[in-house]
């Protein structure tokens, strides 16, 4: 058995070999595509191995009728799964839908998103060319008549993780960019400060990944030293990507 989907899950194995001190496994997402290429091989079934949009989908599904944590479950208006290109080369994750995420159901729509926005596009790309997930896909719940967003818990991540870890498996974006310490938290489950974490090269199952602080820190804090300090790690994002840089963007801050 040789092709593609076979050197696509043995590159993988080999990968998480290298990168994980648990044992290789493969996933459903790795299995379908392998499935797809043996049967074409025995001519039971055209070349149709799955796209990404294709292999995201069922995932979304099992998102949405999540009831593991089912104090979000019964709290939620919806699941908040991801968006933008299933292709991208570049993805971004943050830590929970909050209020308005929850209510429209994609990542980053408050004001925290609008930034992240604002960021993107000074990259020289469009929301649409980058794909946007969460840690979590459900808001963290809050007390009835209260205001505001609360951080997600360990417990709660641990749960959740594993839908990400599809996410990513699936697009096997160039670069990875976590928003935050609870998005370091969430998917390397690894806690540190901002502060020596944030600006240089970490790496995710062989993804390299550039952890940074999430954009909800830049409206509290609104000092330039701040948001220059995101935009060099965008800078760096997009040398990675050997993407052009500007003069401008070199100049530019947020
Ligand atoms: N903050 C996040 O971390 N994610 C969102 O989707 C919105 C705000």
């Amino acid at each position: 058995m040789t092709g593609p989907a076979l050197d696509f899950v043995i590159a993988a194995l080999e990968r998480i070999r290298q990168t994980s001190d648990r044992a290789p496994r493969a996933s459903r997402t790795v299995l379908a595509r392998l499935q797809a290429e043996v049967l074409q091989k025995a001519g039971t079934q055209p070349l149709t191995a799955p796209n990404k949009a294709e292999l995201l989908a069922p995932i979304r599904e099992r998102v949405r009728g999540c009831t593991k944590c089912s104090h979000l479950a019964c709290t939620r208006t919806q699941t908040v799964f991801g968006v933008g290109n299933p292709d991208a080369e570049l993805m971004f994750i943050g830590e929970a839908p909050g209020v308005d995420e929850d209510k429209q159901g994609q990542p980053f729509v408050g004001r925290a998103g609008q930034l992240l926005t604002k960021i993107i596009k000074a990259m020289n790309f469009a929301r649409e060319d980058v794909y946007i997930a969460n840690i979590l896909k459900c808001r963290p719940d809050t007390p009835a008549g209260t205001f505001g967003n609360r951080a997600p818990t360990p417990i709660e991540m641990q749960t959740c993780r594993p839908y990400l870890v599809e996410q990513i498996e699936i697009i096997q974006p160039k670069v990875l960019v976590a928003l935050g310490a609870a998005a370091v938290e969430g998917l390397l489950g690894t806690r540190g400060t901002m502060r020596e974490l944030r600006g240089r090269w970490h790496a995710y199952n062989g993804i390299p990944l550039m952890i940074t602080y999430h954009p909800a820190y830049l409206l509290r804090n609104q000092a330039p030293s701040e948001k220059r300090k995101v935009w060099e790690d965008m800078l760096q994002v997009l040398e990675r990507l050997e993407r052009p840089i500007t003069e401008r963007q070199r100049n530019y801050f947020l």
